[in-house]
């Protein structure tokens, strides 16, 4: 059955009714641009609320409305204005003020959880505490503290190394990781006592053990009839090539062709998803509903996945990523499932290729951003390399030039059948972008690539001898272009 929707007359004799969908996207960054493209592409009729001008998402929306996204009664009352059947809430502050409840009370169906199972994200404590009632594996070893005596009874707990995070959201900017942001307990007690004394501390921290391994992220789309896992992504975290300066929103992130990661195996990312299969059932047990993007956020250790964070929604840059894959023409009637409660597994389809996604940021992105830089973007050319762009928190300054804010800018997303190959299709396109900017060139390169897997070897076999495999090359039986999967680099 469609779901109610507008109903154009036809012209003349045939069909009457022809449903199509109308969608209000919530958000004016990369990953709302990205959605607002499958949308579009889905024939769906887009509608908007950003707090930015994104040209990108403008140019494909029928009305904008410039608003706060904090601001929830005129959103709701410009979705009910343009008639929208679907609304899909792309970043984490609405969810968590509640956008999504007030969107369901006015009947309009959403891809976002409402506020009180949203708070997976928005409390950390929630979020490890619930893991840990009921009974869902994948937490580290954590303590919850709420006042300093808290804080040196949980700092004395911990004799290996720690993280310190605020339970609050706070942009990917609160955590601090023993070893890259402090060195000593002494330092990092030092940062919490500061936290704890200021607003991004209102909500409490949790002092945990620190993990070793790699990360990735792991998303699926979440309602009543079950849970669709997407491609899992490795995000870049750390403003700076190397990965080394601070935590960001994230970098850029890339996705491996067979929806595995060069160090992750099937098996391993079976595990992650089980861990979400269960915390969707751990809300469901406390009540809580779920329709949405479900965002886990996962350490891969020596004793399988770890769980770091889960989000209410999809990542930026991950969306970008997983969306250019996403099979064209479905991606409305998969959203409306999704906020209806009931997907069809058909609208769930991946293109098996390899993506790089990069944000171009400015200068001094991660500490201190120089906000106002032009840059010159020649958008034929960029797509003309078959290279996908999607703008980020820029103002549109002109034909072909955009104005980069304090946020990331615009990214660039390649496809190839080998991530190597995906990165150095968006370092070529680079060269249509210009102005003052920083970019991490070493993202998605096969150096890289080969760091990570060799990380996760390491860890696994300490001893063993280095591979003689270039490890991000193609393994002698593979198809030319391909990694290899990740039993074919990890069994050693
Ligand atoms: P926010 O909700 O404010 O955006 P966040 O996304 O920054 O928070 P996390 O994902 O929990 O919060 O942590 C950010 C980064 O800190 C992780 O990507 C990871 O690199 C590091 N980190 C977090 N927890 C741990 C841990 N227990 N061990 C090792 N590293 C960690």
């Amino acid at each position: 059955m469609s779901p109610t929707a507008t109903v154009y007359a036809g012209f003349g004799p045939g069909p009457t009714e022809v449903f199509l969908v109308r969608a209000l996207v919530v958000g004016g960054g990369g990953r709302e641009h990205a959605i607002a493209l499958e949308l579009h592409r889905a024939e769906a009729e887009v509608v908007a609320a950003t707090p930015n001008a994104n040209p990108g998402i403008e140019r494909l929306s029928m009305a904008t409305l410039r608003t706060d996204l904090l601001d929830t009664s005129p959103i709701v009352e410009f979705a009910l204005q343009q008639r929208v059947q679907l609304a899909v809430i792309g970043p984490e502050a609405p969810l968590a003020n509640g956008l999504a409840d007030a969107l369901r009370a006015a009947d309009i169906p959403v891809v976002g959880p409402d506020r009180a199972a949203a708070r997976i994200e928005w409390s950390k404590r929630f979020c490890r505490e619930l893991l840990a009632k009921q009974g869902v594996p994948g937490n580290p070893k954590f303590q919850s503290v709420t006042n300093l005596s808290e804080l040196k009874s949980a700092v004395a707990n911990f004799t290996g190394p720690f993280v310190v995070k605020p339970s609050g959201l706070t942009a990917g900017k609160g955590v601090w990781v023993q070893g890259s942001d402090f060195q000593t307990a002494v330092e990092g007690e030092a940062y919490a006592e500061r936290l704890l004394a200021s607003p991004s501390g209102r909500d409490g921290l949790l002092i945990e053990e620190k993990l070793e391994g790699e990360e990735f992220s792991q998303m699926a789309f979440v309602t009543d009839s079950g849970i669709y896992p997407m491609p899992a992504v490795q995000d870049y975290k750390r403003a700076l090539e190397g990965n080394q300066g601070g935590n960001t929103g994230g970098m850029g992130s890339y996705s491996q062709r067979d929806h595995m990661l060069p160090f992750l195996s099937a098996d391993q990312r079976d595990r992650a998803l089980d861990i979400l299969r269960q915390s969707v059932a751990a809300l469901r047990a406390e009540g809580l509903a779920y329709r949405g993007i479900l965002y886990g956020g996962f350490m891969l250790t020596t004793e399988g996945p770890k769980l770091l964070e889960f989000n209410a929604r999809f990542g930026d840059p991950e969306a970008l990523n997983v969306l250019s894959l996403y099979e064209p023409g479905d991606f409305a009637e998969l959203m409306l499932g999704v906020a209806t409660g009931r997907v069809d597994p058909d609208y769930v389809r991946f293109r098996l290729r390899a993506t790089v996604a990069k944000y171009v940021v400015p200068v001094g992105y991660g500490s201190q951003p120089q906000a106002g830089a032009l840059i010159e973007l020649d958008e034929p050319s960029i797509e003309d390399m078959g290279v996908r762009l999607c703008f980020g928190s820029v103002e549109a300054a002109g034909a072909g030039r955009v104005k980069l804010t304090s946020s990331r800018g615009v990214a660039l997303v390649g496809e190839a059948s080998a991530i190597y190959e995906a990165h150095r299709r968006v370092e070529s396109a680079l060269a249509f972008v210009k102005g003052s900017y920083y970019v991490r060139h070493d993202l998605g390169s096969k150096a890289d690539v080969a760091t990570k897997v060799d990380h996760m070897r390491k860890l696994f076999s300490p001893n063993a001898k280095p591979s003689p495999l270039p490890l991000s090359v193609a393994a002698p039986d593979a198809a030319p272009e391909s990694h290899g999967t990740a039993t074919q680099i990890l069994t050693e």
